[in-house]
């Protein structure tokens, strides 16, 4: 069973599930790194997968591969099966109304480009506003930027406070008739903090403006329901979230989805072409033109199934003990400045050390087998805001354990005590 090495002194963090069985659902924990076994801490980059999620693309290349919706064959019925219920469960995963209101795409970043390119080009015209936070990931701010450029609008930015958190009361400033969509992360892949979502959202539609939340961060470390959060388009990736890569996610509210015409054109989503009219299915379909991505999604549907197996809640009490825990451990090595201190955080550290370039502290760890990321995170703009233009970032997940934490904050303090 679970034992922690420093029981008693650092304080011990007991997982209220068995970690090490959870640790044996991911096989890749078991590799070495430099002889040393893997401390994954790059979560927030990527997600290692259970051997549920792994058997489950097998399983449909073996015995469901087909395209889908367009043959009377077996296969094709399995495969379409498979891929619908993938929908549903992403569907109750967000508590969404409809599983129609879940559109299958290759990750966050076509998700916010495809919301930007449909219902951004035909709703948006010269002089509207758009805000974003400061803590904007660049794939919620590059393609703002693109359509802002295109059509003359403005792009308005939502300060944060010195720990990182978003100042609500100048939100309410830059908010106005002009204002026709606010787009933010629930979780910032840089610093960590948790945004006042629900509040942000209300304020928005209070002034009139529709609400994209940027939940790349969020739907793997706590429990998102959509239809409470009221926004109304909600993007993810699942790998992200213990799924493969090349699948993502939409969530839209029905009637905007129908409202919208569809940004790409093909096959799967038109209901009647002729070479003077075309007519388009409603959504899910009108979004998903061409052969999408089918294993990955049914993929996706496994890894939801992993992680409701263990409880989000669970997920979200544990990881937040063991962030308290590094936290705590972090701010007691000399010279180490940990950026974003909000209140709310989840999984995210990012710290600078004195006398280290941060690509030589993650090098000094790659030694150790530990995997973290040292850079801007494609977050350029929080990183200045805070004097900086990299950090190091460890990023936590349910199966990493307060020994990993110990090994990480010993060899900092290592390379710390190196340089007087
Ligand atoms: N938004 C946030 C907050 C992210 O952290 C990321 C990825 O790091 C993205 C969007 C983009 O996700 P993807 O690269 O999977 O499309």
């Amino acid at each position: 069973n679970y034992t922690h090495p420093n029981k008693g002194i650092t304080g011990l963090v007991s997982p209220p599930f068995d970690i090490n069985l959870v640790r044996q659902d991911f096989p890749i924990l078991k590799e070495k790194v430099n002889g040393k076994p893997l401390i994954w801490l790059d979560n927030a980059a990527t997600t290692q997968k259970p051997q549920s999620v792994i058997d489950r693309i097998a399983y449909f290349y073996q015995h469901e591969n087909s395209n889908i919706h367009r043959a009377a064959h077996e296969l094709a019925a399995r495969a379409t099966d498979a891929y619908e219920a993938a929908r549903q469960k992403v569907q109750s995963f967000l508590n969404a109304f409809s599983p129609d209101e879940i559109i299958f795409v290759r990750g966050a970043t076509e998700a916010i480009n495809l919301v930007a390119k449909s219902w951004g080009e035909q709703n948006l015209n010269s002089g509207d506003e758009i805000i974003v936070s400061h803590l904007e990931h660049h794939a919620n701010i590059v393609p703002w930027q693109q359509l802002a450029e295109r059509k003359g609008l403005k792009l308005k930015v939502i300060p944060v406070d010195e720990d990182g958190q978003v100042i609500l009361s100048e939100y309410a400033k830059l908010l106005g008739p002009k204002t026709k969509l606010v787009s933010f992360t629930q979780v910032s892949n840089a610093l960590g903090t948790v945004t006042p979502a629900k509040q942000i959202v209300e304020m928005a539609h209070l002034a009139g403006a529709k609400v994209l939340v940027d939940g790349a961060q969020s739907v793997s470390h706590m429990k998102v329901d959509v239809q409470a959060l009221n926004c109304d388009w909600f993007v993810f990736s699942g790998h992200k979230v213990y799924g493969p890569t090349g699948i993502g996610v939409v969530y839209g509210k029905q009637a905007l989805l129908n409202d919208t015409q569809p940004w790409q054109g093909g096959g799967n989503m038109i209901m009647d072409v002729t070479f003077e009219h075309t007519t388009y299915h409603n959504a899910p379909a009108r979004f998903e033109a061409g052969t999408g991505n089918i294993a990955d999604a049914v993929g996706l549907g496994a890894a939801i199934d992993y992680v409701n197996r263990i409880g989000m809640d669970l997920i979200y009490q544990y990881e937040h003990h063991l962030l308290v825990y590094a936290t705590r451990l972090l701010k007691e090595i000399p010279g180490l400045r940990l950026i974003g201190t909000a209140q709310d955080k989840a999984s995210v550290l990012s710290f600078v050390l004195e006398g280290y370039r941060t690509e030589e502290v993650g090098k000094a760890l790659n030694q150790e087998g530990i995997a973290v990321r040292s850079g801007h995170h494609c977050a350029q703009p929080i990183l200045r805001r805070f004097g900086v233009e990299a950090t190091v970032r460890p990023s936590l997940a349910f199966y990493n354990t307060c020994g990993e934490i110990d090994i990480l904050v010993a060899t900092l303090h290592k390379l710390r005590s190196a340089k007087p």
